[in-house]
């Protein structure tokens, strides 16, 4: 049984005339410690879809479950706190904040209760080891390079061993060494945290890196 499934996902945006149709019947199925990428050009409608997958957009048909749990049949506290624990997002842009050190960044997802635990002060000490930042765990977002900003997103993603990462454009921002070094440590996380990985991107250098490759092409997924 998949532990992600995505069945015959649409979305409409209204317009002033006739309804943009984005996405056409999107299906996809994902298992534990599986990843795959979603390759599409600008205005293809990747966003929209991670989006919907990620639950911080509502398709308006379709069927998304993760691990057997309908996420839009939740009510809010419910859903919040799916997205929060289930749900581990990077985007192109890291969305750290700039007033808090990188450790307390990584710590953010875990603020939603009390305070930070010992045991998930640790968790994000290991997970910022990992990543390779293990020295700068004091630093402001500020005094970091791209890169290294977008290694503390991807701690911070991980923090409550998500079912399911979900990348929109990790690389969008970076230069093709540090993009081809964020594309190999996300794989690897991937693989080493059992998660399911799922990355949409308009790079081929990134594609390259997963074993599955889908297309959206038209408001469909394609296989590669
Ligand atoms: P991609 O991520 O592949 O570049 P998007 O998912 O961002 O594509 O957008 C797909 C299409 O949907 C684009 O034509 C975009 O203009 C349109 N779109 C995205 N968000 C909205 C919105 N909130 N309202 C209306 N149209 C939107
Ligand atoms: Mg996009």
């Amino acid at each position: 049984m998949p532990n992600l499934v995505v069945a015959d996902v649409t979305k409409n945006y209204p317009t002033r005339a006739e309804p943009l149709h984005v996405l056409r019947g999107c299906s996809l199925e994902l298992s534990a410690g599986e990843n795959a990428v979603i390759l599409g050009p600008s205005g293809s409608g990747k966003s929209t879809l991670l989006y919907c997958i990620g639950t911080l957009d509502r398709p308006t048909s379709g069927r998304i479950a993760l691990d057997g749990v309908d996420p839009f049949g939740l009510k809010e506290p419910e859903l919040a706190k799916f997205r929060n624990e289930r749900l581990g997002f990077v985007f192109q842009d890291h969305h750290l904040l700039p007033q808090c050190s990188v450790l307390e960044n990584v710590l953010v997802p875990t603020l939603a209760e009390a305070k930070p635990t010992t045991a998930a002060v640790d968790r994000a000490k290991q997970l910022l080891d990992r990543v390779g930042l293990a020295s700068r765990l004091e630093h402001r977002p500020a005094e970091l390079s791209g890169g290294e900003r977008q290694r503390v997103a991807i701690a911070r993603a991980l923090i409550h061993r998500p079912a399911l990462l979900l990348a929109d454009e990790p690389t969008g921002n970076l230069d093709r060494t540090t993009a081809n070094q964020i594309g190999d440590l996300l794989l690897e996380l991937q693989q080493t945290e059992q998660t399911m990985l799922l990355v949409v991107t308009h790079s081929l250098d990134l594609a390259a890196r997963f074993s599955r490759r889908v297309e959206l092409d038209d408001g469909k997924l394609i296989s590669q």
